[in-house]
């Protein structure tokens, strides 16, 4: 039941509340039941079909390419895009690790952008930074001046359920033919002036891990209204099978398919999703209302350009004035069985990454110490959500500068 591993030192019990657990209360049982009685079981079947063009109507986007999770998703949109061996492709430092190594999955190089310190996105400043003075034109081709690669694809990442300001993103990938690879996975269903996130730029990525807006327990998708990268996509997916009879293959190609099983909880998910983002939002205000005017804690935002789809509600801890960090503040309300979750390391930093940005990316890293992800499950009751509200203002009551809380 719990989708989240557990932090250290909290068994679940009733009165436990999770960080975010999947809702599984639609069609999901009469769809699965359905592949197993006509023995659709496996990588193809009605319900794949059905998943990519439901999912392709909701956000907007001609085709769909169901995978076996978003990070396959992620690197057939490379492969697609044309990004090729050495190429360098920008993505946002503050991000779940998986764009990254998708990247590098294509042979390809990561650039990291910083994050802004309004909506916590890939700065589009630092973008148009990068290309206008780090990169030189030449004869069609941007190249990097630092390390004299091709720079061809720029991957914005939007976290939390907020979009990336595209805008600016877009007019200056259009100027160097580079191509936008949207990572849709935390953002399904939030749109951009008026836009489905996913959309927008040229080809997009959703996850339907467990812990995201709609689940399929794992699986992803590619999206996209370029007809020939979608066949592209799908047929790389397929081990590039060129012949089914005589299993012909000019290609290497992967088995990044989902399952009929899959694709049948996900059209169930699918027909949730106004309903669960709805619930996002009522949690979201409701934590806006909470937590206003705490000293020390900043909430999170929508931008004015944008709708959020609210995945995953995170504030940020400013030790000095709140008297505790973010992880004491963690480890406080794990005693209190709520479980929370510090964003990820920011890449540049990781040691998986590290050593390919030389600039500093002081937003992320600020950000990095200072937020805390709060429970925000779809069914997280009225009363839950009042519980972790009021164990985080008795926290900020007892706490004193100077002050350990727990260890
Ligand atoms: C969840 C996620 C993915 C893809 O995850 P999978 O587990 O492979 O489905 C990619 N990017 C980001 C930012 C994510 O949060």
């Amino acid at each position: 039941m719990i989708a989240e591993k557990l932090a250290p030192g909290v068994a679940p019990s009733p009165d436990f509340i999770p960080l975010l657990v999947p809702v599984v209360q639609g069609n999901e049982w009469r769809y699965i039941k359905e592949c197993l009685d006509t023995n659709w079981v496996s990588s193809v079947g009605p319900f794949v079909d059905r998943f990519e063009n439901d999912f392709a109507a909701k956000v907007g986007t001609q085709f769909a390419v169901a995978t076996v999770n978003g990070t396959a998703a992620l690197h057939l949109a490379l492969l697609v895009a044309g990004v090729k061996p050495d190429d360098e492709v920008l993505v946002s430092t503050l991000t779940f690790i998986a764009p990254v190594n998708a990247i590098r999955y294509a042979g390809a190089w990561p650039v990291f952008i910083d994050a802004e310190p309004d909506y916590w996105q890939m700065d589009p400043s630092s973008v148009v930074d990068f290309l206008e003075r780090g990169c030189r034109w030449h004869e069609g081709v941007l190249y990097n001046r630092t390390t004299g690669r091709r720079v061809t694809a720029i991957i914005p990442v939007h976290i939390l359920g907020h979009p990336v300001d595209l805008d600016p993103i877009i007019e200056i990938a259009r100027k160097y033919g580079l191509k936008v690879i949207e990572d849709s996975t935390e953002s399904l269903g939030a749109a951009y002036k008026g836009r489905g996130v996913g959309s927008i730029g040229d080809i997009a990525c959703f996850s339907f891990n467990g812990n995201k807006i709609i689940t399929t327990g794992g699986g992803g998708m590619l999206v996209t209204s370029n007809e020939e990268w979608a066949g592209k996509a799908k047929y790389l997916s397929t081990q590039a099978k060129d012949d089914p009879i005589e299993y012909i293959h000019e290609e290497i190609g992967y088995n990044y398919r989902l399952t009929n099983i899959q694709a049948a909880m996900g059209c169930a998910q699918l027909e949730q999703l106004e309903g669960f983002i709805a619930a996002k939002e009522r949690i979201a205000s409701c934590y806006t209302e909470g937590l206003q005017g705490l000293p020390g804690i900043s909430l999170m935002k929508e931008a004015s350009w944008a709708s959020s789809s609210w995945w995953m509600y995170t504030v940020l801890v400013d030790e000095a004035v709140f008297a505790a960090d973010s992880r004491q503040l963690m480890r406080s309300l794990n005693s209190r069985k709520i479980q929370t979750r510090p964003l990820w390391q920011p890449i540049h930093l990781s040691g998986a990454h590290r050593g390919r940005s030389t600039t500093k990316m002081p937003v992320a890293e600020k950000l990095y110490q200072q937020a805390l992800s709060l429970p925000c499950s779809v069914s997280l009751g009225h009363e839950e959500q009042g519980r972790v509200i009021e164990e985080i203002r008795n926290i900020a009551a007892s706490a004193t500068p100077g002050k350990v809380l727990c260890n």
